[in-house]
């Protein structure tokens, strides 16, 4: 039977450590860590997610400054929003939550923010950091996808992984943690020829497509470790509707540990969130 790796018990573990840190920072500095979130629109999923974000930012200590923008906003004011968030020195942490309404060019505003403030690691700056390994701050579900492997794996280095997707926020990123923990690493894609037979030979694997139960159980080697990142909600054949994601849970008994869906990666997205803001805290207090 594979190990369940719980992503519930470690978010709690990280969110409790961040508590800590926001604790030590006001004692130590007398600074509170700031997290401005910008949510345009009224998209329901949105609403959800920045809900979220916030319940658990107040709970960890962080101060939560929220921006709710009407769908119609001009991108100019969002930009001029972005560039007051920067100077503002009581705000460590942005978070632009996307999508963005169509109207605006999502990579323009992304830019704009403070590579010290960018919480999400999306900016270039901080992409380019990961990719040169130095540094910066690292978008929030790759790290998780990291932390829950630590939990289970002691040793990368040598290990075979392979990264079913190629996303900006979670198949590039996480591809590049593995790689500078030393494991070799495949990154495929819906274009990508004999996906079964490239997961057969990994150690890891990591599903994050949006495809629901795409690898299948004789697509992974025994002893494997599997970490489903994806987030699908189907109806399920009783009619009900239900969360599931990218890997066949029920078939893989023969692989050394997994992540559920729902309880693994998703509640660590939020965690890092927290983490990445009160490291850009400690950093923006300085030596
Ligand atoms: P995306 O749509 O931006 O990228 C999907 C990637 O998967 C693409 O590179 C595509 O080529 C590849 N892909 C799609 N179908 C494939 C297939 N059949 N075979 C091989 N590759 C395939 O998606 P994303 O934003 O990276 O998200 C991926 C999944 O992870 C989604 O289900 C999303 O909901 C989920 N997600 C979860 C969290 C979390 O907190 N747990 C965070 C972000 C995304």
């Amino acid at each position: 039977m594979a190990e369940r790796i719980d992503g519930q018990a470690m978010a709690a573990t990280v969110s409790g450590r961040v508590a800590r840190d926001v604790a030590n920072l006001h004692k130590m500095r007398g600074i509170v860590p700031g997290l401005a979130v910008v949510l345009v629109g009224e998209d329901p999923a949105s609403q959800v997610y920045v809900n979220g974000k916030i319940a658990q930012t107040r709970a960890a200590g962080i101060r939560s400054i929220e921006h709710r923008l009407p769908a119609d906003t001009p991108e100019c004011h969002v930009l001029a929003l972005i560039e007051t968030l920067n100077h503002d020195p009581q705000v460590h942490g942005i978070l632009v939550q996307l999508p963005l309404p169509a109207h605006m060019n999502a990579a323009k505003v992304l830019d704009l923010i403070d590579p010290a403030k960018d919480v999400d690691g999306f900016h270039p700056v901080n992409v380019g950091r990961l990719s040169t390994g130095t540094g910066g701050l690292v978008p929030c579900t790759p790290l998780g996808c990291m932390l829950l492997l630590e939990s289970v794996i002691g040793e990368f280095r040598g290990l075979s992984a392979v990264v079913i997707g190629k996303s900006n926020i979670v198949g590039k990123p996480v591809a590049m943690l593995l790689l500078e923990r030393e494991c070799t690493v495949t990154i495929t894609h819906i274009h990508t020829q004999g996906l079964p037979d490239i997961v057969r030979g990994a150690d890891i694997v990591v599903a994050a497509a949006g495809s629901p139960g795409l690898v299948r159980g004789d697509w992974v080697k025994p002893g494997a470790v599997v970490i489903d990142v994806g987030i699908n909600r189907i109806v399920a054949p009783d009619g009900k509707r239900r969360l599931t994601g990218d890997v066949a849970f029920a078939e893989m008994d023969h692989a050394r540990a997994i992540t559920p869906v729902p309880g693994g990666v998703g509640p660590m997205t939020i965690a890092c969130l927290l983490s990445n803001t009160v490291q850009a805290a400690w950093a923006a207090a300085g030596p």
